[in-house]
């Protein structure tokens, strides 16, 4: 529980919010309510696309700006929907063209471009999966999820596609047709890759969008755990009646508004409320194909009259670092609600808003398996800065405590700390992870979806983030795996074992630690940590690579062979090593011997700007 409550924010001029009174919009909410206010097609099938675009652009919203993309050159392009609708349906007749049946996988691979978007909606249009991947990614990672969800199709441009997809082709039999946009000075285009603009300038502008199935697959989006390969969660088209309703009522999208979703869509935020959530819900979107950069932020904001702003904590505490007279600067008329996920939003961070903008920012919570806002502090409510906020009408969540058999127990103490659980049953749960149907049954408890995070709910009904019950690691707003990141070292011919953990950062969250042993014959001199570090960070891009590096001799393992993460992890934090009884022999602290104790940072990097806020 706590006193510490910021009263509801509304300026005279402001709409009235989406979800006026909580308890009531909890009451009257149902699912099918929510999907009545969709189109849909008269045989129930209901298709992403077609509610995001074609909907409107079949109506009286046709020239109603949908999307203004601002270049990294400082060029602009605008798309009505009635545009974004005949561009999509050019690149859907593509892929009719190329032959690419409904159901086929096309990997998007491309930047915050134009092409990146118009790809998507057309690949829904065809009814194929789409699965967008982040442009900061290294070799590995790209081959690894484009193995994993059989990529058929990559939309890419000439320098990623030198750079990241020529080297690992060969391992990609599946990869038929790489679609290319040309972004190099020169005429040439890679071998075997054909050229997007001039394919789609050939195709019709009208195409007749699939009729699919609310449960057939729309969207694969990678995700990691703690142990294994990256897991692709699978979204259906019916999950856009929650990317619909949750645009809605927990980010208050009204029509006219100009909505700045920051995320990639290579991660699922950028997805699910970077392309779909303010399309469907008929507004205009920003897309700035820049990196982070503080001042171009703020003249975003203020120039494109930005009325309602989802970002990340790690970029409100970069902006922060500015200090708020920078936000101050400007004014922002139109900016009327500011929202944040990913990570936890800091009560500071949450005040900041007001000195910068005269307006808190609103945490919510989800995540990659749930598809959409689970959690949220909605507009018409005061918030309790640091509490992630209710649960969101049509959402159950609740704090529960798994027992040895399997099920579940709640944990009705308020305060009490237990695993976050969600109801089954809402239209963007995941539908399964693709191959690996064991890992998904795991996820479930009964009727209950188990988060893997830790929480607590106070008396109210507010939910406070605790942590993750598991090892993956939040830097910059993603999502980690460690194993991931130990097998990319494990290829280097000097390293025995590595164990990897995130380190607290105060910008970054957390940013990745590596703890490395090596094989005889190798000493740990500062140019080895220099060249693994370089190494990694080739493999996996620096979004994923570690910024820390420390030798140790060997690593703590369970008898069973398991590196024991946690215990790197409270060695690191200097806190209680808690219970070792499964621990094999007496591994050294690994955070207190050779290299590392004489120079624990080297190697360190500064946080990644880059990689924040996508
Ligand atoms: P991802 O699947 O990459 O979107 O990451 C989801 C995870 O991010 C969640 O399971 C949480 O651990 C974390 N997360 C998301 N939103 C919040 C938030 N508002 N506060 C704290 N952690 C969050």
């Amino acid at each position: 529980m706590t006193d510490d409550v910021i009263p509801k924010t509304r300026r005279p001029g402001d709409p009235p919010p989406q979800l006026e009174d909580y308890a009531l919009a909890r009451e009257r909410f149902s699912w099918t309510a929510a999907r009545a206010s969709l189109e849909g097609f008269p045989d129930g099938t209901i298709n992403i696309a077609h509610e995001a675009v074609d909907r409107h652009a079949l109506g009286p919203r046709a020239n109603h700006l949908a999307l203004r993309w601002l270049g990294r050159d400082g060029t602009v392009r605008d798309f009505t929907y009635r545009e974004l609708s005949e561009a999509s349906n050019r690149f859907a007749n593509v892929l009719d063209e190329l032959g690419v049946p409904p159901g086929d996988t096309v990997f998007v691979l491309a930047g915050r471009i134009p092409e990146l978007y118009i790809a998507v909606l057309g690949a829904l249009k065809r009814g194929c999966v789409v699965s967008p991947l982040f442009s900061a990614f290294g070799p590995e990672p790209i081959r690894t999820r484009m193995t994993i969800g059989a990529g058929r199709v990559l939309v890419t441009t000439t320098s990623l596609y030198r750079k990241k997809i020529a080297p690992i082709r060969q391992d990609l039999p599946a990869l038929k047709h790489v679609l290319i946009v040309h972004d190099e000075p020169d005429n040439e285009l890679p071998l075997h890759t054909m050229e997007l603009r001039t394919l789609m300038g050939w195709s019709p502008t009208t195409f007749d969008v699939r009729h699919t199935r609310p449960e057939e697959p729309a969207l694969l989006h990678f995700t990691s755990g703690t142990t294994g390969r990256p897991k692709g969660a699978v979204h259906v088209h019916g999950a856009v009646v929650a990317h619909a309703i949750t645009g809605r009522l927990a980010l208050d999208l009204h029509e006219d508004d100009v909505f700045w979703c920051t995320a990639d869509p290579g991660w699922v935020t950028g997805t699910s409320y970077g392309i779909v959530s303010p399309l469907v819900n008929g507004a205009t979107m920003i897309v700035d194909e820049a990196d982070f950069d503080a001042a171009r932020w703020y003249d975003i904001l203020r120039d494109q009259n930005v009325s309602v702003w989802y970002t990340a904590p790690t970029a409100v505490r970069m902006m922060m670092k500015g200090g708020a007279a920078a936000a101050a600067q400007h004014s922002y008329p139109k900016l009327r609600f500011i929202a944040s996920v990913g990570e936890p939003l800091n009560p500071q961070a949450v005040r900041w808003g007001i000195e910068a903008f005269g307006l808190p920012i609103h945490d919510n919570w989800w995540q990659t398996e749930t598809g959409g806002i689970m959690i949220a502090n909605f507009a018409a409510l005061p918030i309790r800065p640091g509490s992630m906020g209710l649960p969101l009408p049509g959402i159950e969540a609740a704090i529960v405590r798994r027992l040895d058999d399997g099920s579940v127990a709640a944990v009705d103490t308020p305060d009490q700390e237990g695993e976050l659980a969600l109801k089954r049953g809402w239209p963007s749960m995941f539908r399964g992870y693709l191959g690996e149907d064991e890992r998904y049954r795991k996820c479930f408890s009964g009727d209950w979806y188990l988060t893997g995070d830790l929480a607590r709910c106070d008396a109210d009904g507010y939910f406070w983030f605790v942590g993750r019950a598991d090892d993956v690691i939040k830097s910059s707003g993603h999502l980690i795996g460690p194993f991931e990141v130990e097998s990319a070292f494990m290829d280097h011919p000097a390293v025995a074992e590595a164990g990897v953990i995130g380190k607290p950062d105060p910008v970054a969250g957390e940013i990745v630690k590596a703890f490395v042993a090596l094989k005889p014959g190798f000493d740990a001199t500062p140019a080895l940590e220099r060249e693994l570090l370089a190494f990694v960070r080739r493999k996996l891009g620096p979004a994923v690579a570690p910024k820390e590096i420390a030798f140790a001799p060997s690593l703590p393992k369970t008898r069973s062979g398991k590196i024991m993460r946690r215990l790197l992890k409270a060695r690191e934090l200097g806190l209680p090593e808690g219970d070792t009884s499964t621990m094999e022999g007496d591994a050294p602290a690994a955070n207190g011997v050779a290299h590392a104790a004489a120079s624990p940072h080297v190697g360190s990097a500064p946080t990644d700007p880059e990689s924040a806020a996508r």
